[in-house]
């Protein structure tokens, strides 16, 4: 969800002249010119000055030719200006207009005319005042028109070119009532937040002390998992006014348009601190810059970006205001935006497990008279894989489709068609799982988790899930090694392929066929072996000879120089990766076959709550091994620090 946009446009079909202010200018200009002097130009020489007579021709004369034309009445008007004459006559085919300049005072013509009886009059010729409004009335109508379509213009992006930065409508800026109990679900990213609500509302605490508080904090989700909503719940705790703009907001036509707007956010911000600014779809300004270096920079984007950096590191640590950001890729961020100091933390909004899904529905039905019967248990069974966004939709499409049929209350059928409609309406992003990829990705993930528990060396399991993150991961495991490292050791390296084989390996022993989803693990086993012969010196294949150098992270993969070794030494590195694979695969099948019940257990609780601790599979296997006098493979826990080298199998 974004903003919702104070101003809708008026006026679509203005886009031309809204795209091309230049280009319209420049038309009106020339054509309201030529108009000008088309009309009122050649009017006023032909008609006003010679008597209203049409000519076909125009002749300059001498004054001496003019007097003889006079004396022979070969002219039938004269009009006299101050430093010209005109008169009228005819030749052969039509009307002529002599012209010639008056020859110093002459006395004498006014009486010739008298005498020839020619019609004569007077004219003023042009002074300074009709000289000026007719170079300045063009201009006048051009200004009028420029400032009407630009005012148009003003309307329709809220910023405009005579306003530049005038951007107050794109800014919503609110006092939300929105609290932490309307934020389902959710836990742990309402507990990494709460440390904020508690320095908007008492900062002195937090400054006295010399504490530096984080500026910038990164809501990592899908969308429609809440992050807006948590963003505003954080504001409605801590009762401070909330900010909000959108990321794509930002990209206008105008170059510079986006800078000023950040300008101007902060600004409004400082002047109500404490105060939340929420971005949402921050990707769009903060796209990394290498990574679209190739195609020529966007330079309203990388302005735009340039000027978010300026103001958060212009104000101190000591302003409450605290920048909540919102996008579902933060690996694509500038990495500038991630430094210290700015987006240095990140909150992950998951999308919701089963316990999760049956809260939000709770809240969203809270608002709409439901029947006895409703059983929301259901309802979140059948909704895994769905966002919370999509669950409020449910709620509602479930109250229309009950109005529709004027029913006086919600009742479960109602509900079942609205998951079925919304489940057909929504894009493969968002997509549910079914029961039988659940079950799959249950045990896939389950044979990840034993064998994290069972292998020394193995990073411990933290959490196993099987709500889908993302396209591509189904379900994960998060592994955490016990201290900070900096060295693998060579067990650890294989520990870590046994770990990842290990649920393409629970497919084939429990569910009796194997799944496409272990390409990941795949890829990554075979990566490891290969970085073990190449760089590491750590199999009999190449000894201690390497045959990767390693390359500095910035080359990247794709600029290989050819290989440096032997097609010999290739088909052994070869053989050696497969060899390894198939002696580490059997060896995993035979630990999950020795631990079958374990795993049982790990899927049947997994399936059911969708996300649980490293502590509960530990609990399984523990009992497990007791009942079935296995020796335990289980480590002793030393403290799992709050490390970053997290590690995922999907
Ligand atoms: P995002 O910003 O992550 O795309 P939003 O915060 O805009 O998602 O969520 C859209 C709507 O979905 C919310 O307004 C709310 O009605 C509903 N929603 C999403 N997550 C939750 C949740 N955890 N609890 C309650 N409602 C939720
Ligand atoms: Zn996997």
């Amino acid at each position: 969800m974004s903003q919702n946009e104070s101003n809708p446009n008026p006026d679509k079909n203005n886009n031309f002249f809204n795209k091309n202010p230049l280009i319209t200018f420049a038309i009106f200009s020339i054509v309201i010119i030529m108009l000008f002097k088309a009309f009122i130009g050649d009017e006023n020489e032909l008609a006003g000055k010679i008597g209203g007579q049409s000519v076909t021709r125009t002749q300059e004369i001498t004054y001496a030719d003019l007097k003889r034309l006079i004396e022979n009445k070969e002219v039938e008007k004269v009009s006299i200006g101050q430093t010209y004459i005109r008169a009228i006559g005819s030749d052969g085919t039509g009307k002529v207009a002599y012209t010639t300049r008056i020859v110093g005072p002459d006395a004498t013509l006014i009486p010739l005319l008298d005498e020839k009886g020619i019609d004569y009059n007077g004219f003023s010729e042009s002074n300074w005042f009709t000289d000026m409004f007719g170079w300045l009335f063009p201009f006048l109508i051009i200004i009028a028109i420029w400032m009407f379509f630009a005012g148009r213009m003003q309307r329709n992006m809220g910023g405009g070119i005579l306003g530049m930065g005038n951007s107050k409508r794109l800014i919503n800026s609110e006092k939300p009532k929105t609290k932490f109990d309307d934020v389902a679900g959710a836990q742990e990213a309402k507990e990494e937040v709460l440390e904020i609500v508690d320095f908007l509302r008492f900062p002195d605490r937090y400054v006295e002390l010399g504490a530096k508080i984080p500026k910038g904090v990164l809501l990592v989700g899908s969308p429609g998992t809440g992050k807006t909503l948590l963003a505003k719940a954080v504001a409605g705790e801590a009762d401070v006014p909330f900010f909000s703009v959108s990321g794509s907001s930002f990209i206008e036509m105008f170059v510079g348009v986006g800078a000023a707007r950040v300008r101007d956010l902060f600004e409004q911000a400082k002047k109500d601190a404490p105060s939340i600014i929420f971005i949402d779809e921050i990707d769009a300004i903060g796209k990394s810059r290498a990574a679209g270096g190739m195609m020529g920079g966007n330079d309203e984007r990388e302005q735009t970006l340039n000027q978010l950096l300026a103001e958060m590191d212009g104000f101190g640590t000591d302003t409450p205001i605290i920048i909540l950001a919102a996008t579902n890729r933060p690996e694509i961020l500038d990495p500038a935006l991630l430094r210290p100091g700015r987006f240095d933390r990140q909150v992950l909004v998951d999308k919701p497990d089963f316990q999760g899904r049956i809260d939000i529905l709770n809240v969203h039905i809270k608002g709409v008279k439901k029947d006895a019967d409703v059983d929301i248990e259901e309802i979140a069974r059948l909704t895994a894989g769905l966002a919370g966004a999509d669950l409020a939709n449910i709620v509602n499409e479930a109250a229309l489709l009950a109005g529709r049929k004027s029913q006086k209350t919600v009742q479960q059928t109602d509900l079942r068609e609205a998951v079925e409609r919304a489940i057909a309406g929504l894009s493969k992003k968002s997509r549910r799982i079914d029961e039988k990829e659940k079950r799959i990705v249950a045990y896939h993930e389950s044979g990840h988790a034993l064998l994290a528990e069972t292998t020394k060396g193995a990073k411990k399991v933290s959490k196993v899930s099987i709500v889908p993150r993302g396209l591509a991961a189904l379900g994960y495991t998060l592994n955490t090694p016990e201290e900070n490292k900096y060295l693998m050791q060579r067990h650890e390296l294989m520990a870590e392929i046994d770990v990842l084989l290990g649920g393409r390996a629970a497919e084939e022993v429990f569910i009796g066929e194997i799944s496409t989803g272990a390409a990941n693990d795949l890829e990554r086993t075979t990566d490891i072996l290969k970085a073990m012969v190449q760089m590491y010196g750590m199999s009999d294949v190449a000894g201690l000879m390497v045959l990767e150098k390693q390359r500095s992270s910035f080359l990247g993969g794709g600029m290989t120089q050819g290989r440096e070794y032997s097609d010999k030494m290739a088909e052994e590195m070869d053989a050696f990766i497969k060899k390894s694979l198939d002696e580490r695969y059997n060896a995993v099948k035979a630990r999950l076959e020795e631990y079958r019940g374990a795993i049982e257990k790990i899927v049947e609780l997994l399936y059911a709550k969708e996300n649980i601790s490293g502590e509960q599979v530990r609990e399984i296997i523990e009992a497990f091994e007791i009942e079935n006098h296995i020796e335990t493979k289980l480590e002793p826990r030393k403290g799992i620090p709050a490390s970053e080298t997290v590690t995922i199998s999907d």
